[in-house]
C-alpha cells in the first residue's frame, strides 16, 4: 500500500487540478453505515422498499419510521473524520478544487471544504411536501412520526430519493470538471450508482488519471481507475497528506 500512497501523492503533486468524487464508504469512519459493502444498510433492509420516493410516497411513516429517523439520530451528531480533513487539506494546498459527493451529510463541508457538488442533496434541511417550507433536521420533533410542518404537510429530508432526477446544475458542473481534471480521486464509492459513477469514466476518456480509494475493488477498478489504494480513506488520506507535504 505504501508504494501506491507514494505514488498517488506525486501524481497529485504533478496535478493542475484534481477532482474527488465521494462516496457513502468515506464517512464510514465517522461512524456513518455505507448502503452496500460491509456492514452496508441494504443487509438489513430493501432500498426499493424505504428510499424510492414512490415507497415515501406510499407510506411515509414506514419510511420515516425506519431509514430517516434512524439516519437523523447519527447525523445529528457524526464528525469529519482525517479522509474528510484529509479533502479539506488538498484544497488548502491548492490541488483540489471541487468535490463531487453522493452523500448527504455535510461533512466535507464541516471539514472545510468550500466547493462540494451534491448529487443527492443534504440531510440537514427538510422541506413540507405540501408548501415547500424548509426547516433544519436537528431542529425536528421526533415526537410524531411523520413529523409535520405547521401547515399539516409532512416533511421530508431535502435530499435526492431513488426515482427522483439529479439538480441538472450539480450534473452539468461535475461533468465539466470530470472532463477538465487531470487527477480523479474516487473514494468509498461503490460505483454503482448512476450517474455519478460515470464521472471517472468521463475523466478518463478525457485523459484524466483515476485513483481509487476504498477497501474493495469496485466496477471501476482494473478498468476505469489506473490504480486502487485498498484500504480505508482516513489512513490513505493521511499518508497522502504525509507525502504531499514531505514533498512540498
Ligand atoms: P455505497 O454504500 O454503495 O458503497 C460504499 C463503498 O464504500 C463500498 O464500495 C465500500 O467498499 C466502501 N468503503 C467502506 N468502508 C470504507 C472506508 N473506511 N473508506 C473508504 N471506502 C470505504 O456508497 P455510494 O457509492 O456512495 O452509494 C450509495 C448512495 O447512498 C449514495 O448515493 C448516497 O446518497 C447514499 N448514502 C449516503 C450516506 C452518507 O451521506 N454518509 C450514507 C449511506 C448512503
Ligand atoms: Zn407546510
Amino acid at each position: 500500500m505504501d508504494d501506491l500512497i507514494k505514488k498517488a501523492a506525486e501524481d497529485i503533486a504533478a496535478a493542475r487540478q484534481v477532482t474527488a468524487l465521494t462516496g457513502a464508504g468515506i464517512s464510514v469512519e465517522s461512524g456513518i453505515p455505507p448502503f452496500r459493502g460491509k456492514g452496508g444498510l441494504w443487509e438489513k433492509i430493501d432500498p426499493m422498499e424505504y428510499a424510492h420516493i414512490d415507497a415515501f410516497s406510499r407510506d411515509p411513516e414506514k419510511v420515516w419510521e425506519v431509514l430517516i429517523k434512524g439516519m437523523k439520530d447519527i447525523l445529528d451528531t457524526a464528525e469529519p473524520n482525517d479522509a474528510h480533513k484529509g479533502l479539506a487539506r488538498l484544497e488548502k494546498f491548492g490541488k483540489l478544487k471541487t468535490i463531487i459527493t453522493q452523500n448527504v451529510d455535510g461533512l466535507h463541508q464541516t471539514a472545510g471544504s468550500t466547493d462540494v457538488i451534491e448529487f443527492h442533496g443534504n440531510f440537514a434541511w427538510q422541506r413540507c411536501t405540501d408548501c415547500g417550507d424548509r426547516c433544519r433536521t436537528s431542529d425536528i420533533s421526533m415526537e410524531k412520526i411523520p413529523p409535520r410542518c405547521h401547515c399539516g404537510g409532512i416533511y421530508r429530508p431535502d435530499c435526492v430519493f431513488f426515482g427522483e432526477m439529479i439538480p441538472p446544475d450539480a450534473l452539468l458542473r461535475s461533468r465539466t470538471l470530470a472532463m477538465s481534471c487531470d487527477v480523479m480521486l474516487v473514494m468509498g464509492t461503490s460505483a454503482m450508482v448512476q450517474p455519478a459513477a460515470y464521472m471517472p469514466v468521463l475523466a478518463r476518456e478525457n485523459g484524466a488519471r483515476v485513483i481509487e480509494i476504498n477497501p474493495e475493488p469496485t466496477p471501476l477498478t482494473g478498468h476505469i481507475s489506473d490504480y486502487i489504494i485498498q484500504g480505508s480513506g482516513g489512513v490513505v488520506m493521511n499518508g497522502i497528506i504525509a507525502r504531499l507535504e514531505g514533498l512540498s
